[in-house]
């Protein structure tokens, strides 16, 4: 016999967060401050799953009566498979980083694409038009090109370790949202030559994240002045790529500003409540003090 889909956790109903590291991650600290500030009988944990037990991970958070999940590296593309539908920017992508289970069906949404839309709205204008870097092939570059694509920008490249999945990357995109798209290898030689004649570079790569803070892919010497270097990875809130683009006199964005937006998207999904991003924000700069 199954277990009952009302099962709570006390009195709580559970949303987790599935990744591989999640140690890192401060997404719990984020939501649960959001659910309590709130009152709501909400309870957020983090699961480290590995690849062959991700299937039975999904399928054991709908058993338990989860009312929904979050995914993170590196499993924002394998876990479609596992969902019964995908909506707006996750069926556009075939990318997904919330799920919501409903009456037994899991829906899979995609909350990145606002998160950096909603980090980028005050350089739209300089994004219009120009020509961007993006580091990586995965979800989150996925998600930064259709937010790229949407405020105008002209042309993206995509430079990743496995150059395949770059050139599969930027293939899709030109075919699916009409954007000029190419991918490349992450050689430095690579980056050297195109990273200067760009007005946004996003890393969407773990390199950085910590415990390996001192971890750059660009140097200053690579980097434009004036340009927007984004990172998404959030710990540390300042990376050391961000360092170096500070000595660049490059406009620094933390992936910091990314994850609280991006959990306010989520949480909006869940509870059909407009968040307390305010708490949100003040709660995730706190809780990456801890890592220091
Ligand atoms: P993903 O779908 O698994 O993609 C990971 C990407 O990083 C791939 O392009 C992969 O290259 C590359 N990569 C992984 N390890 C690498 C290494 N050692 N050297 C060079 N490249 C490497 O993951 P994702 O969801 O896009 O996440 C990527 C990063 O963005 C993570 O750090 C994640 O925490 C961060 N992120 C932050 C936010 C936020 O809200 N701030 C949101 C989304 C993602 P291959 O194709 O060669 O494997």
């Amino acid at each position: 016999m199954g277990i009952s889909p009302q099962t709570r956790f006390g009195n709580k109903r559970l949303i987790g967060l599935i990744g591989q590291p999640v140690k890192h991650s401060i997404s719990p600290d984020i939501h649960n401050a959001a659910f309590n500030y709130m009152n709501l009988d909400y309870f957020y944990i983090a699961f480290d799953v590995k690849e062959r037990a991700l299937g039975l991970a999904v399928k054991g958070l709908k058993a338990l009566g989860a009312l929904g999940f979050n995914v993170t590296i590196p499993y924002k593309q394998k876990v479609v498979k596992f969902l019964d539908k995908l909506v707006d920017d996750a069926k556009v992508l075939k990318t997904v980083n919330t799920v919501v289970i409903e009456k037994d069906r899991m829906i899979g949404y995609n909350t990145d694409v606002l998160g950096i839309m909603n980090t980028l709205v005050p350089y739209k204008d300089v994004i219009s038009g120009c020509e961007a870097l993006i580091l990586g092939a995965g979800g989150g570059a996925s998600a930064a090109a259709l937010a790229l694509a949407r405020f105008g920008c002209n042309h993206i490249t995509f430079a990743n370790r496995t150059l395949s999945r770059a050139r599969r990357l930027a293939n899709f995109l030109r075919q699916k949202i009409k954007i000029s798209a190419e991918g490349i290898g992450l050689s430095a030689s690579n980056l050297s030559a195109i990273a200067k004649t760009c007005g946004i570079v996003i890393n969407a790569t773990p390199i950085g994240m910590w415990p390996n803070n001192n971890n750059s892919l660009l140097k200053k010497e690579q980097i434009r002045s004036g340009s927007i270097i984004m990172d998404m990875v959030y710990n540390p809130s300042e990376t050391a790529l961000l360092r170096e683009a500070k000595l660049a006199g490059a406009i620094c964005v933390s992936g910091l500003d990314m994850l609280v937006f991006q959990a306010a998207e989520s949480f909006k999904l869940w509870t059909s409540l407009e968040p307390p991003i305010e708490v949100m924000k003040e709660v995730a700069l706190e809780a990456i003090g801890r890592f220091v």
